[in-house]
């Protein structure tokens, strides 16, 4: 039994030892990540259950490393956060959502359509946040009204005062702003309305269990009702089915997102797609 410990040990030791090199690797290669080229944008369309149409799309960082292959964002963003290249790279998509949108407005490939761009925590509380979106919405031409900011529900609680502030000088440019995995933050429910939020995006593992589990559904049922009471529009992620869809229209979820309409899509296959739905 002792013998077996220590090799435990050693195992424990040495999946630290893999996760640390990973870790500093990823870290490394991060950092000429933009100048490789080696970023590309995703796209997943998001339906508005009133008109049926397609009404906006978020982007979504992939990351292709010539030797680590594909990157999930849930791995390197932390890292990204944690070192600070993240203001690269935040800036990079939002600046690579815009230029893509604003081709897309001007094609007519569908009526104009609203691109959602995601925003660290660290990023949407820094005194320079809203200067950089302005430069970026001037130099890329995009009209402000075309363009979503998704920060999530713990950025807000972290930082309100500085948020707030933020948040109100997007909403002035004419800038969306919603809040990402809705639900998942314990948080008190006072600062809601504070905030000139457009959105209240109802967190996935809410929606994917909600015939499975009630308590997802009572959550789900009470998030659209606060939202309606609050003057909000309500999107649902994470829809992988009809069943779920259904239901969410008779509970008067305002948009979806989720599987069951597409995955996240690169730009030229969400044009095929766009094109298919005309
Ligand atoms: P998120 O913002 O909550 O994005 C939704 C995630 O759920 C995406 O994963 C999307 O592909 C996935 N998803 C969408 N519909 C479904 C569905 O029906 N079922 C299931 N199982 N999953 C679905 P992805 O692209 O891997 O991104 C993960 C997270 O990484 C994002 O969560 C976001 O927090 C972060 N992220 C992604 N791109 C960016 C970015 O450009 N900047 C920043 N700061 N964060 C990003
Ligand atoms: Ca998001
Ligand atoms: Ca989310
Ligand atoms: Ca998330």
């Amino acid at each position: 039994a002792k013998k077996q410990r220590r090799n435990a040990y050693k195992i424990f030791d040495q999946d630290m030892m893999e996760a640390k090199q990973d870790y500093l690797q990823i870290e490394a290669y991060l950092q000429t990540a933009i100048e490789n080229d080696e970023f590309e944008l995703y796209f997943q369309p998001k339906l508005d259950l009133k008109t049926n149409k397609i009404s906006g799309m978020e982007a979504l960082l992939r990351w292709h490393h010539p030797i680590l292959g594909n990157v999930p964002p849930n791995k390197f963003i932390p890292i990204a956060e944690e070192t600070g290249v993240i203001w690269k790279i935040d800036k990079w998509v939002l600046k690579n959502a815009c230029i893509q949108n604003k081709k897309w407005a001007e094609s007519k490939m569908a009526q104009q359509l609203r691109v959602s761009v995601n925003i660290s925590p660290i990023q949407f509380s820094h005194p320079d946040f809203t200067e950089m979106v302005k430069h970026v919405l001037e130099e890329t031409g995009l009209e402000p009204g075309l363009l979503e900011l998704e920060i999530t529900e713990t950025t807000v609680i972290d930082n309100t005062e500085e948020c707030i502030k933020n948040v109100e000088t997007l909403r002035e440019l004419g800038v969306g702003v919603s809040i990402d995995d809705f639900g998942t933050g314990y948080s008190s429910l006072n600062y809601l309305k504070r905030f000139p939020f457009d959105y209240l995006k109802i967190d996935q593992s809410y929606v994917r269990e909600m015939f499975n589990r009630k308590e997802d559904m009572a959550i789900v049922k009470a998030i659209i009702t606060l939202a309606k009471d609050l003057n909000l529009k309500v999107i649902a992620e994470g829809v992988e089915d009809s069943d779920i869809l259904e239901c969410l229209k008779d509970l008067d979820c305002d948009e979806i997102q989720g599987y069951y309409i597409s995955r996240p899509l690169s730009s030229p296959d969400f044009e095929t797609m766009m094109k298919l739905m005309k």
